[in-house]
């Protein structure tokens, strides 16, 4: 395949273009890129049993993701995060990574990343070390091999876990998202515990009201204002100002020495410095993960081997880019909030 390797274009040197800035002042800094709709896990939260995937032809080609994902660092992006779908499954994948690492390679990129269920990483942590990625989010919602077969109704923990040790053995940073569920809140210490036992940071996740899953919401939901309460009954809990450029919140947990993030889009809405877009495996750019809003970056990237025409819709995308979102999952039957799956737009 055809895929620029290791040097920015001249075009990408010589061009000098006005950042992405929203009309409420935001800058666009962070991309995140679902590259694929698939998955070897169907999650209860995330995905129905029976999932219809996208056609082929639907999907950027990598040459198209790698020209997409370059004309956002053109534009500032300073932090991009490959996921899905699960990212590792994508055939050819590390020809992309291996492509978008010499804008790291240039500094016009600092970071790029990762989410991933952490499945197939055993097989390519030492590929994406090499590619230069510092540090990536393995999801993993517990340490219990039947409840996570459970919850990810195909998974198997023994290969996350496998997968977390060669990521670590490569020197990648790995932080664990767990997604806060009612019928799970009793392991929520123990991965902490685990987690911190190793240096890992934890966030955790409010589910959000994405997609048909064949499951009942509100059944599902569990408010982190609550966790949170009943972890400081347990722990000596201490707000700090750690950031990674994400919506979490963290505390530092003064009995296991960890860090632990809350991303809580329902109990606190964190639009406000949001400086974050995402892009689907079909080229359609969601301006706000609750929003319905979108553009088509696939028919201008497909329209002409020059990048003019993107950066147009780029520009006009950004300005409609929305103040926030307004989830709510409060009674029983209520539809999803969003048709979509978390796996169209990614997480
Ligand atoms: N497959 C990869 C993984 O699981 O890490 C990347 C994609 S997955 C959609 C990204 C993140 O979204 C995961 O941490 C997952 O737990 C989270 N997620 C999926 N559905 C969600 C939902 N309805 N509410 C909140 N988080 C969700
Ligand atoms: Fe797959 Fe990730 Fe969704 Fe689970 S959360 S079904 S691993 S995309």
């Amino acid at each position: 395949m055809n895929v620029r390797v290791s040097s920015v274009t001249s075009a990408e040197r010589l061009v000098t273009r006005m950042p992405l800035i929203d009309t409420f002042g935001r800058a666009v800094t962070y991309l995140r890129v679902s590259v694929t709709d698939r998955c070897d896990f169907r999650c209860v939260y995330c995905m129905a049993e029976h999932m219809t995937f996208l056609p082929k032809p639907e999907l950027l080609t990598l040459e198209e993701l790698d020209r997409l994902c370059s004309a956002f660092v053109v534009r500032g992006v300073k932090k991009l995060r490959l996921t899905g779908g699960e990212p590792l499954v994508r055939r050819d994948v590390m020809t992309l990574f291996r492509s978008l690492s010499r804008h790291l390679d240039s500094g016009a990129l600092e970071e790029l990343t990762l989410t991933t269920n952490g499945s197939q990483l055993a097989r390519f942590a030492g590929d994406l070390a090499a590619c230069g990625v510092k540090r990536i989010n393995v999801s993993l919602d517990t340490l219990d091999p039947a409840k996570f077969r459970a919850l990810t109704r195909w998974g198997d923990l023994s290969k996350v876990l496998a997968g977390i040790d060669a990521a670590q053995n490569a020197g990648i940073h790995v932080k664990l998202n767990a997604v806060a569920l009612a019928g799970n809140e009793a392991e929520i210490p123990a991965l902490i515990e685990w987690a911190h036992g190793r240096g890992m940071d934890v966030s955790l996740i409010e589910v959000m009201p994405l997609g048909e899953t064949g499951a009942e919401r509100l059944d599902q939901y569990l408010p982190l204002s609550t966790v949170r309460a009943r972890l400081a009954e347990r722990w000596t809990l201490e707000d700090i100002p750690f950031r990674t450029g994400g919506p979490a919140r963290y505390v530092s947990i003064k009995e296991t020495g960890g860090r632990l993030g809350f991303i809580t889009p329902l109990t606190h809405n964190f639009c406000e410095g949001c400086n974050r877009v995402r892009v689907t495996c079909t080229g359609t750019l969601y301006m706000c993960l609750g929003q319905d809003d979108a553009a088509d970056l696939r028919t201008p990237l497909r329209a002409s081997e020059s990048d003019e025409t993107l950066h147009t819709a780029l520009d006009d995308a950004i300005f409609r880019k929305p103040k926030g979102h307004d989830f709510v999952i409060d009674r029983p039957g209520r539809p999803p909030a969003l048709r979509r799956h978390m796996s169209v737009t990614g997480g």
